[in-house]
């Protein structure tokens, strides 16, 4: 089932990602609409008509249980006013460093799945390192190991960049090529990855 859902302001605009419990909460507190994708373009549904639509169209895999109606699982929301989530910063978290990192270990290069990556410090916790986007990277579970508590430097090993708080826009990008970011992309203005970068709005 989908896990999140982007989020637009009234100039339909992305401003945020949001878990599922939030999303279907904004849309019963009718703060948010729904934005559907059809063949004839994108339909905006208030909540009521968000329902019926689930009810017509059940999709047991793909729906929440909230107060005892099956509702579908929505992909982009779009705010009823403009200030409800102003905030447009990424927020830090295991899952948003890895994207950050687009799945890649700072250190020995090379892409791997979620599950052998890990999170590593770069100037370790016990010296003071905080954990926050400027001090914590994607680092592959053998890389890790290899580095244990000691400055990248001390053990032998190169960070490939910097790290730091990764900006909105970008960070959108990274969802580009994510399968339940395809709703997304006619509003996020990033062209999926099999298309030429000249396609880019950028
Ligand atoms: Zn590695």
């Amino acid at each position: 089932m989908k896990q999140r859902v982007l989020v637009l302001n009234r100039a339909w605009q992305p401003v945020n990602i949001v878990g599922m419990r939030r999303a279907i909460n904004l849309l019963f507190q009718e703060h948010a609409q729904v934005i559907h994708a059809d063949a004839s373009g994108h339909r905006v549904m208030p909540l009521a008509e968000w329902l019926a639509f689930s009810e017509k169209h059940p999709d047991p895999a793909n729906s929440i249980r909230a107060v005892r109606l099956a509702v579908l699982a929505p992909s982009v929301l779009l705010l009823t006013e403009y200030d409800r989530l102003p905030r447009r910063e990424v927020r830090f978290s295991r899952r948003n460093v890895y994207l950050r990192d687009a799945h890649r270990c700072q250190y020995c290069g090379r892409v791997f799945e979620v599950a052998e990556l890990t999170l590593d410090h770069v100037v370790p916790r016990e010296k003071g390192g905080k954990t926050n986007w400027e001090n914590i990277v994607t680092a592959c579970s053998r890389c890790n190991a290899k580095k244990a508590n000691r400055l990248p430097n001390l053990a032998g090993m190169v960070l490939r960049k910097l790290p730091a708080r990764p900006k909105w826009r970008a960070f959108l990008t990274a969802f580009a090529g994510e399968e339940e970011a395809a709703p997304w992309l006619p509003f996020i203005g990033a062209p999926p990855k099999d298309r030429a970068r000249a396609d880019s709005p950028q």
